[in-house]
């Protein structure tokens, strides 16, 4: 992924790297192209905006026209926005787990952005790197096989999943869910809440139903980096009624243009904190901005 705005932007730099000397006016057509790829990568137009906004100033302010090599230090400069773009330096990339047990992480989003599959990565992810007993819980009652395809995955993480009982509200299950922890001496819950294809205000309410249940320590918005704007607008809309403490970009292994990652730090507000890269349970990294950075100038 990325690749697009990799090769604009390294064809950008082409330009400008190696250069003895640049004008003011080669800069600005370097940001102006910059601009563009952005765009063209599906960043959001206020993003672009602010992001070529922020370089130009830094380069203003590092005198980057009077330096020795200007090409090289405008694009340490691009790198160092892009970091910040993505949310580097907060230290908001790794979950609250301080709260005493047993807490919640809350797990919205649309259908079929990977809200599941990612709260078995998740659960893994716990069980295996952070030694925490973990259960999951689906929320899900209008779709019974989403129950079971929690509970199918469930079984491959090797963590439990709280029994099904047809009937019951999602308030009730995740109330249900937090009591069996407690029992059950269970650290975290992962609650993997109702998708729908699209937000409506019923699901909403309801989340936010589940939120005042469980006061999570966590509540993590899964959206799907191939959708890009798309994401970008759920993004918005969840943000708007549920209180999102991070974002979960899924698909990063695809061929998607990259511009959800960018803009979603400033759209939300709330921390990219993970990265689905893969259809195994494996594939879940912390999400890290630097790397990222790295990743889209190639
Ligand atoms: P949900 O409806 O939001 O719960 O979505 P699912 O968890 O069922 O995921 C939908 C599909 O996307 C499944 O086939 C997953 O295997 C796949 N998927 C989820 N996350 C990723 C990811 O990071 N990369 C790839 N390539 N596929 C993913």
């Amino acid at each position: 992924m990325f690749d697009t705005l990799s090769d604009r932007l390294s064809g950008v730099f082409e330009k400008l790297r190696g250069r003895g000397a640049l004008t003011e006016k080669d800069v600005s057509e370097a940001l102006r192209e910059v601009r563009v790829a952005l765009l063209e990568a599906d960043v959001a137009l206020p993003v672009a905006r602010d992001f070529v906004g922020k370089v130009k100033e830094r380069a203003i302010g590092q005198e980057v026209l009077r330096s020795v090599t200007p090409g090289q230090q405008v694009v340490k400069i691009v790198h160092d926005v892009l970091v910040d773009t993505l949310g580097g330096g907060d230290n908001a990339h790794e979950l609250d787990l301080t709260k005493a047990p047993p807490s919640a992480i809350l797990m919205v989003g649309l259908q079929g952005s990977g809200k599941t599959t990612t709260s078995a990565k998740l659960a893994k992810r716990l069980k295996e790197k952070d030694r925490k007993r973990v259960l999951m819980a689906s929320l899900d009652t209008r779709r019974p096989a989403a129950m079971e395809q929690l509970k199918v995955l469930g079984e491959q993480a090797d963590v439990p999943t709280l029994p099904i009982v047809p009937g019951q509200s999602a308030v009730q299950i995740a109330g249900r869910a937090m009591e069996a922890a407690r029992l059950g001496g269970h650290d975290i819950v992962i609650l993997d809440t109702a998708g729908r294809l699209s937000i409506d205000e019923e699901l909403m309410a309801e989340v936010k139903q589940i939120h005042t249940k469980t006061s999570p320590v966590e509540t993590l918005l899964v959206l799907d980096s191939l959708t890009g704007q798309d994401a970008v607008q759920t993004a918005e809309r969840f943000k708007a009624r549920v209180p999102v403490s991070g974002v979960v970009l899924t698909r990063l292994d695809g061929d998607g243009r990259g511009g959800a990652a960018l803009s979603m730090r400033s759209v939300t507000g709330a921390p990219i904190k993970f990265a689905g890269v893969g259809e195994k349970l494996d594939a879940l990294d912390v999400f890290d901005p630097e790397r990222m950075a790295g990743r889209i100038l190639g």
